[in-house]
């Protein structure tokens, strides 16, 4: 199917209205994707048309907001492949669906089981897993990385114990774009009977994720990475590990009976939705996903692929510049981080923006990983389908100036 980044843009209202005002040159996707028309239109009908708090009324207009809601599991399912909908948990992103994890299956741990993480890991999921040592005293042990960052999983043995009770690792790095390669920790895991939980942040907004391949029992991901709203994100969870946690946070809607002296719990997902959900921010990411799912994943990651190699071919002929991951193409998302000697990523941020490039510059909440490569930080440019070759000629054109001026 043919792809057209010009055609994919007119779904982005914020890209539209600045192509007309100013030029807005946005590589800055890996922390936040800009929201699709899909998503806002479903929001807005549900704001305007079937407002009501979900899973309490009897009217009929509470009817229909539960039916929104409802659905948007549904469409949530159908682009993870999860088996039921009953798999999907909204959260408020990635970071609450993890802590999810590591309360809920984490305070099932007894000190002395083990966890295993790696230094590729976004704080996200990397800090809960600390406070969860503190809280049970679990021990944390760490995928060795290669150079380049990317997991080195030849030595498994050495990592897999038989307490090893969860291997929580990135889907993605949003510092190098690696892809992990989850096949052999999955085999890893499986073989001293520990479960497997995935930060989708970087991937889900990719194409569609096939949990049911990946073989894994838990994922995490933010809406608003995936060209959807703010403030939603979900928790996958294979059918029977959902099952088996307890609740994290109490409160309404997650009851089956409250007594006095003993409560009785929803089954999932309702166990672990308590309080009032982000209604219209769910059934927005629900039809964001459902547009996503139709899109022409082959010809658009084909098309950023492209552009990454722009980049790295510009970039590699640039004085002084130095990549913080691996400078190929091989098994990595669209995302690329740099430095140049002697300019202070935050520096070059700001001569970027004066050409209309939107860029993040700092630790991308990947300190860990900024320690392994023994940098402060990087200047990470990452690509979405609506980006074309003018974007990353401005990059590069004003990464020349930056050079120029700060050197
Ligand atoms: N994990 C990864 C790999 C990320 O890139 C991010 C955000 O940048 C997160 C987790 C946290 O996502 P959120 O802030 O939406 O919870």
């Amino acid at each position: 199917m043919n792809f057209s980044p010009a055609d994919w843009r007119e779904h982005f209202p914020l890209l539209e209205k600045f192509r007309a005002e100013s030029p807005l040159h946005y590589l800055d996707n890996a922390a936040t994707g800009q929201c699709c028309y899909a998503a806002m239109n479903a929001a807005t009908a549900f704001e305007t048309q079937s407002r009501a708090n979900v899973l309490r009324g009897t009217y009929r207009l509470a009817e229909r907001a539960d039916a929104a809601y409802e659905h948007a599991r549904h469409q949530v399912a159908a682009y993870l492949n999860a088996a039921s909908a009953d798999e999907i948990v909204f959260t408020s992103g990635t970071t609450a669906s993890i802590n999810l994890v590591a309360h809920a299956f984490g305070d099932m741990l007894q000190p002395g089981d083990e966890v295993v993480l790696s230094l590729v890991e976004h704080h996200s999921n990397f800090v809960p897993w600390q406070l969860l040592r503190e809280r049970r005293g679990v021990i944390l042990r760490l995928l060795p990385l290669a150079a380049d960052g990317r997991l080195d999983l030849s030595r498994l043995d050495e990592t897999f114990t038989p307490r090893c009770r969860l291997v929580a690792v990135t889907h993605a790095s949003n510092v190098t774009g690696a892809v992990s390669d989850i096949a052999p920790l999955v085999e890893a895991a499986r073989a001293v009977g520990a479960r497997v939980l995935l930060d989708g942040a970087q991937a889900v907004q990719h194409g569609p994720v096939d949990v049911a391949a990946l073989g894994i029992d838990f994922y995490a991901f933010s809406g608003h990475k995936a060209f959807g709203p703010t403030g939603v994100g979900v928790l996958w969870g294979r059918g029977k590990a959902l099952a088996a946690l307890p609740p994290f946070l109490g409160g309404g809607g997650m009851i089956e009976h409250v007594g006095v002296e003993r409560t009785t719990y929803a089954s999932p997902p309702r166990r672990f939705e308590a309080g009032t959900p982000p209604i219209a921010q769910a059934i927005g990411l629900g039809a964001a996903l459902d547009w996503l799912r139709e899109q022409p994943w082959a010809a658009m990651n084909a098309h950023t692929a492209r552009l990454a190699q722009r980049l790295l071919d510009g970039l590699a002929v640039l004085p002084g510049l130095t990549f913080v991951g691996p400078h190929d193409l091989r098994e990595r998302l669209p995302i690329v981080s740099f430095n140049f000697e002697g300019i202070h990523p935050h520096d070059a941020c700001q001569v970027l923006d004066e050409f209309g490039v939107a860029v993040r510059g700092g630790h991308h909440c990947a300190q860990p990983l900024m320690d392994y490569f023994k940098v402060q930080g990087a200047v990470r440019a990452s690509i979405a389908p609506y980006n074309d070759e003018a974007d990353i000629d401005a990059l590069l054109a004003g990464l020349k100036d930056a050079v120029r001026k700060l050197k």
